[in-house]
């Protein structure tokens, strides 16, 4: 019963998904963390799929239909008592940590970062990268031509709580999909509050379940929805403090929220391609904690004489962790910072390789999320 009206919302093609086994949508799911591009609720993350294996094993359609029955009691239950999530929410502590007394924060970077990241902005504008097309600060208006207004402002906040522990293309795919879908159904723009407070929690589950997380995302979507709609008269609010009260929504999110949202400047939104770098680098000094929070702090406090970069920053180094300065196997031969000798990062051996490559007239591997045509150019004429 419960497919079948799926199957009648959701039509054919999603209805497939449905039927796919609980052991390959569990497949499908580690897959994507594994190629996730951020890591920061890796623990919390494991943990989750870990219960969700528990409670997938085989037992019969008729504790799959439980759980499913327990899951719309709770959503009944969330949506009438959305008032105590409101006061839930009021209370939350607040998770942006403010530099306190005893911290020690440089005042201004070590004397290589402005050389360093001098030379990434430049890359940058060679590079194309995933996040230049489809991260949230234009995934809204890629797929809904808004660039402004409170139904933008929502699709904002929708994508960048759809974007953690999902690549930008899958986001942006996801994104797409919910626009049509909203579209369908016959809301003016899309994917907009009302349409989510409309929609069923499995429905927009089953929506979304390309991302990292998609059941808790719908919750939190959900749960979200409601607190925008009863406490905000639908608006984005314009502090760090309440977007962060919403489930789910941690600084780097509200940050770049309020960049992207209402073009207000308070704090830099740290991911984890900054807090690699970050550490790699020795732009920020080691600690025994080199969390998202303390790279922020350390970013803000280092770059406070140049708020202007604070908005740049992030989609400056996140462009360039995607296609050039990978996680894994970082790309240092098209890099331009590779024969500087300012990097500390650099790999030395895959230098060497490039250099017998070039003897040999094997060319530069062009592979990329991005596009690296000009940055290829350009090595080739540094060497
Ligand atoms: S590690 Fe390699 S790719 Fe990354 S900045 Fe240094 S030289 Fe460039």
């Amino acid at each position: 019963m419960v497919l079948k009206k799926i199957k009648d919302e959701l039509g054919p093609s999603l209805y497939f998904t449905e039927r796919q086994t609980r052991r390959s949508r569990l497949t499908a799911s580690a897959s994507k963390i594994s190629t996730a591009d951020e890591t920061n609720d890796a623990k919390e993350m494991s943990e989750f799929e870990s219960k969700e294996l528990l409670s997938s094993s085989p037992q019969s359609n008729r504790q799959h239909d439980l759980m499913i029955s327990k899951r719309r009691r709770s959503q009944f239950k969330t949506e009438n008592d959305s008032k105590d999530w409101i006061a839930a929410a009021k209370t939350k502590k607040q998770r942006v940590s403010r530099v306190t007394s005893t911290e020690t924060l440089p005042t201004r970077p070590p004397p290589h970062f402005w050389p360093m990241y001098n030379q990434i902005k430049k890359m940058r504008s060679r590079i194309k990268a995933p996040v230049d097309e489809m991260g949230c600060a234009n995934v809204a208006t890629a797929v809904s031509g808004l660039s402004d207004g409170k139904v933008y402002r929502f699709q904002c906040l929708i994508s960048l709580m759809l974007s953690s522990q999902t690549k930008d293309e899958v986001n942006f795919q996801v994104m797409k999909i919910l626009q049509d879908y909203f579209i369908s159904k016959g809301y003016e723009h899309g994917l907009s509050l009302e349409a989510i407070l409309d929609i069923d929690e499995l429905v927009l589950d089953q929506l979304i379940y390309k991302v990292g997380f998609h059941r808790r995302k719908a919750t939190y979507i959900k749960q979200t929805a409601i607190i925008l709609h009863e406490k905000y008269n639908g608006e984005i609010p314009r502090t760090i403090e309440e977007i962060t009260s919403f489930p789910g929504v941690g600084p780097k999110m509200g940050f770049l929220l309020l960049q992207i949202a209402w073009n207000i400047n308070t704090g830099i939104g740290v991911d984890t391609h900054m807090q690699r770098m970050a550490r790699i680098f020795k732009w920020v000094p080691a600690s025994k904690n080199m969390d998202p929070e303390y790279i922020r702090r350390c970013f803000e406090s280092m770059l406070w004489d140049h708020k202007e970069e604070w908005s740049r920053i992030n989609p400056i180094l996140v462009g360039f962790g995607q296609v050039v300065c990978l996680p894994q196997r970082p790309r240092c031969d098209v890099c331009t910072l590779s024969r500087t000798g300012i990097c500390p990062a650099v790999d030395k051996a895959l230098l060497k390789k490039a250099d017998m490559d070039k003897k040999n007239g094997i060319k530069i591997d062009s592979k990329s999320r991005g596009d690296l045509t000009n940055l290829i150019k350009d090595i080739e004429d540094l060497c």
